[in-house]
């Protein structure tokens, strides 16, 4: 299948970090061949289907580098509470009743909400295998909706006296044994769909656990996702157990390295920065999650001059409520210019950058993903912006992070493959969906305990 999208207005993130006016782009099976005129093109490739993008936006599909997916039937169940509530009523006990087929519904629903944020890429965190099957419900609801990403097998191994499970800790050996056998089930060079590994935190894995994920990493040659530094509660741990920070640790036993995605580092000090940037590990910024769950404001601009790559993230809908990476990069503008009190300390076109092609090098992706240009994967957005929130329009990438709600985006494409035309997903029934997923999350919530929540009393001031 050939594809052209014809005369838009077209941000490519190219190294020059070109927008071309009235440009079109042709695709050819998976990957972009040409840049050019309409005209051009056309004459090129007779075959080619256009898709006419005259008054719109078309841009490279964003790279959502943290989440969990099965939080997607957890929406607004933690709002306005401390951490340690926020895991011990609501996170905890839904993980424990969480079924196959509850998370299977949430992560197609997820991966729907994704896509029409604009997202083609994501990584999904998945700790939760009271269950066998897991890891294949989740992989099932990628193939199905198309999407690309890294589903990563996690795990917790200890972590009791902090309030976690029983039910949700698991031996390391038992937890990635099974990580072995996904990986070899479902990693292919270059395939759409990879299984990472994922390691939860530090106060709920031990020693073993991370001695034994960077083995089986170098031995698999998989992705390592996990949470590093994130709350205080984390640092306090390190520090009791270890005597040094979580980052300090993670060094010093070998585990850190360039296959290594650090969700947050909220907490990082210039020597943890330091760190990161020595091992070449990347980071997931989780803006929205870091400001829910109070966990404080993370030293990005400090990262970024450092040298350290880092890639946009929604986090789990249990401390973000959606998955939309819209609201993503606005937030992640404006807490560092709050936090700062600098309103030149980050900017819109740093902030796209870490949704696109810094999203994909944070994925060891950027040769394949991450910009329009030729050779590329055919992961591509159009946004429509004739609507009364991004008009009047003077440049395409301040209405892109500032002013977009994120229902602009129009058509996705990944891979090649229409996942979403005209503002509807093509590989699901999305009213049927939504129905499942309500009923799901309602059930998961009766079963959790947690459904009390949702008769919270009106609550003006927490205080
Ligand atoms: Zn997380």
């Amino acid at each position: 299948m050939s594809v052209i999208f014809s005369d838009a207005w077209l941000i490519t993130m190219n190294e020059r970090r070109e927008i071309l006016d009235e440009a079109s782009v042709c695709v050819e099976k998976d990957r972009i061949v040409a840049l050019g005129t309409r005209r051009d093109l056309e004459r090129r490739f007779p075959e080619a289907e256009t898709v006419d993008c005259k008054g719109r936006i078309v841009m490279p599909g964003m790279v959502n580098t943290h989440t969990h997916l099965f939080q997607t039937l957890l929406k607004g169940l933690g709002d306005d509470m401390v951490l340690k509530k926020w895991f011990t009523c609501m996170t905890g006990p839904s993980g424990v009743h969480l079924t196959v087929e509850d998370a299977h519904v949430a992560a197609l629903h997820g991966c729907v909400e994704s896509i029409h944020s604009g997202v083609t890429t994501l990584v999904d965190f998945m700790y939760v295998h009271t269950k066998p099957g897991m890891i294949p419900s989740i992989v099932e609801a990628f193939e199905q909706t198309g999407m690309r990403g890294f589903v990563c097998r996690g795990f917790l191994s200890t972590g009791e006296q902090y309030g976690v499970p029983p039910e949700l800790i698991e031996r390391p050996q038992h937890a990635l044994g099974d990580a072995r056998k996904q990986i070899r089930r479902y990693n292919r060079p270059g395939g759409r769909v990879q299984i990472g590994i994922a390691p939860n935190m530090i106060w709920a894995v031990d020693e073993e656990g991370y001695r034994l994920t960077r083995k089986l990493a170098d031995e698999e040659r998989a992705l390592i996702t996990t949470h590093v530094a994130e709350t205080t509660f984390e640092l306090e741990t390190a520090a009791t157990r270890y005597g040094q920070t979580d980052t300090e640790f993670l060094s010093e036993i070998g585990f850190l390295g360039p296959d290594v995605l650090a969700a947050h580092c909220v907490h990082c000090k210039p020597h943890d920065i330091r760190i990161l940037r020595h091992h070449k590990t990347k980071v997931a910024h989780n803006p929205c999650s870091n400001m829910y769950l109070a966990s404080g404001c993370p030293p990005i601009p400090e990262m970024l001059l450092a040298g350290v790559d880092i890639g946009l993230a929604s986090d789990g809908p249990a401390s973000s409520n959606n998955h939309s990476l819209f609201q993503a990069m606005k937030v992640a503008a404006l807490i560092q210019k709050g936090f700062h009190k600098d309103s030149t300390i980050i900017t819109a076109e740093k902030v796209l950058e870490m949704a696109t092609i810094d999203g994909a090098r944070a994925l060891g992706l950027e040769t394949e993903i991450g910009s329009i240009e030729p050779g590329k994967k055919a992961d591509i957005v159009v946004l429509d912006f004739n609507n009364p929130f991004m008009t009047p329009i003077h440049h395409p990438v301040s209405a892109i992070v500032y002013s977009a709600l994120g229902h602009e985006v129009s058509t996705v494409m990944i891979d090649g493959r229409f996942v979403m035309k005209d503002g509807l997903v093509t590989g699901v029934n999305e009213t049927e969906l939504r129905r499942k997923a309500q009923m799901h999350a309602d059930n998961l919530a009766r079963r959790a305990g947690s459904d009390r929540l949702r008769k919270r009393p009106w609550r003006s001031l927490a205080i």
